[in-house]
């Protein structure tokens, strides 16, 4: 049986050993997503600067591919804006962040990476970081178009506007909509159905069996964090294989080989080796 998570990270907690615990639950599949730079200690002076990142992400992946089937995602978080705001100026941080996602397609075109991410910044900005960060993301679609690759967003909290707003941005850059997978989504498959874009549904409480009422167009994650500061923060990495075993004790197994097989062979234009 196959069990995808599709968004986790790994960083200075369990690392590997949260992978061990994923597979021990069932799990076989991981989307491993990048973290932002200050993560790895780099301090980007530019976008070019951003493949330190991925090649540190990348060697972990191959590192994490012996345990369980790894995938990478590389990320240029929206919070950089932030981060690298504070030390450049916001508007030279979305230049440098633009750049990155540039290098992050070189890799997808290459073979090292399935899919980037991107988004905009789930807290409060002023107008001009909003504007500057969807600039940002604008071209992050671009570029998926371009490499032909899927693109996962950590964006503000569900609304219907602003996922229709999203969804609009990634038609015009001519991107086809449900290549874009917002991940942490609630679980409103039907929503998420007529807006285009894809869910990634968060497999806290009841969501993955309240998603499974409605549909089976979504993935399931659980972005673990791997941080030894907040150890319980988000969820654990046997969650998804617990939630999907509970999911086919209720619906069957064919649901549970959509959402952790098909649906990602054909959103990610991958095959997954099994
Ligand atoms: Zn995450």
């Amino acid at each position: 049986m196959i069990i995808t998570d599709n968004h986790m990270h790994l960083y200075n907690h369990l690392r590997l050993k949260a992978l061990k615990e994923f597979k021990e639950a069932g799990g076989t599949h991981v989307f491993l997503v990048s973290l932002l730079c200050h993560h790895y200690e780099v301090v980007p002076k530019s976008g070019k600067d951003f493949s330190a990142v991925f090649d540190e992400h990348i060697r972990l992946v191959e590192r994490a591919n012996d345990i369980v089937k790894t995938y990478a995602v590389l990320s240029v978080h929206p919070a950089e804006i932030t981060v690298l705001g504070s030390r450049y100026g916001v508007e030279k941080a979305a230049e440098i962040m633009k750049e990155a996602l540039e290098v992050a397609g070189k890799y997808v075109a290459e073979g090292k990476a399935v899919a980037i991410k991107s988004g905009r910044p789930h807290y409060e900005v002023s107008e001009k970081v909003w504007k500057l960060s969807n600039e940002v993301l604008m071209h992050a679609f671009e570029i998926a178009k371009d490499v032909d690759c899927a693109i996962q967003l950590h964006t503000e909290s569900y609304n219907r506007e602003g996922m229709e707003e999203i969804a609009k941005m990634a038609e015009k850059a001519g991107l086809k909509k449900e290549r874009v997978i917002k991940h942490f989504s609630p679980p409103l498959v039907k929503d998420f159905e007529e807006i285009g874009i894809f869910p990634s549904v968060i497999a806290s409480g009841n969501n993955v069996l309240e998603a499974a009422s409605q549909g089976d167009r979504f993935f399931v994650e659980t972005d673990y964090i791997d941080d030894r500061n907040r150890p319980g923060a988000v969820l654990g990495p046997k969650t998804v294989p617990k939630k999907v075993k509970e999911l086919i004790s209720k619906y069957g197994e064919d649901i549970a080989y959509k959402i952790c097989v098909e649906n990602i062979e054909k959103i990610y234009g991958i095959e997954l080796e099994l």
